[in-house]
């Protein structure tokens, strides 16, 4: 592998299994130069993604942050609808949620390989929040959802991609979902590799 070459993993969500765009979402990432090392469409349990998503009090909280943030920008009462504007009391409820959601249709779960493609990935997927995210990203091409509606429908943020964060994440998340020996293939990618 060449130096910051790197492997990175995505889940096609439900919404974007949903609104048929698991060709367009693997695309974006072929189309800058990361290659696809595997690639699988399965139906999760519950299980495995409770496990997938972090439990840890920092992780939880920082999903109550993201709705205050909108919250305030946006003056909508956290108190008034939530009776609490403590983000360590309302991440709990966003990750139900998300556990919910993301249990709701299959997934494509894939691991990508290229240089930076921890960031890349991130970057070609967009930040968190749709309505934040630029023209041009997944996020921001495909949906403009935001915590302001997602919340007061007790539904997570439709952002239609997961992508790991960190290089830690990553390998962390590949392990899980292709286990221990996953399965990855190898293969020279045109103009890239040599
Ligand atoms: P990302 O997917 O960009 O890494 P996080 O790891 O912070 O974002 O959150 C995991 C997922 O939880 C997000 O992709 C989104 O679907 C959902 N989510 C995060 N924060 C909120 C929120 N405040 N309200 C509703 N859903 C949220
Ligand atoms: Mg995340």
């Amino acid at each position: 592998m060449k130096i910051k070459e790197e492997r990175t993993f995505v889940l096609v969500k439900p919404d974007g299994v949903r609104k048929g765009l698991i060709g367009e979402i693997i695309k974006r990432f072929e189309q800058r130069d990361m290659k696809i090392v595997a690639l699988e469409m399965f139906t999760p349990t519950r299980a495995m993604i409770d496990q997938h998503y972090p439990k840890d009090k920092a992780w939880v909280t920082r999903l109550g942050e993201k709705t205050l943030n909108t919250f305030t920008k946006y003056g909508i009462s956290a108190k008034k609808e939530y009776g609490t504007d403590d983000p360590a009391k309302i991440g709990p409820q966003v990750r139900t949620w998300l556990v919910d959601f993301m249990v709701s249709a299959p997934l494509v779960k894939m691991v990508v390989q290229g240089v930076h493609a921890v960031d890349m990935v991130r970057k070609i997927a967009g930040p968190t929040m749709p309505y934040l995210a630029d023209m041009g990203t997944i996020r921001g091409d495909y949906s403009n959802d935001s915590p302001a509606i997602a919340n007061l429908e007790k539904r997570p943020v439709y952002n239609l991609v997961h992508a790991s964060e960190t290089p830690e994440e990553a390998k962390h998340e590949i392990a899980h979902w292709f286990g221990k020996d996953a399965k990855i293939v190898s293969y020279k990618r045109f103009g890239v590799d040599e």
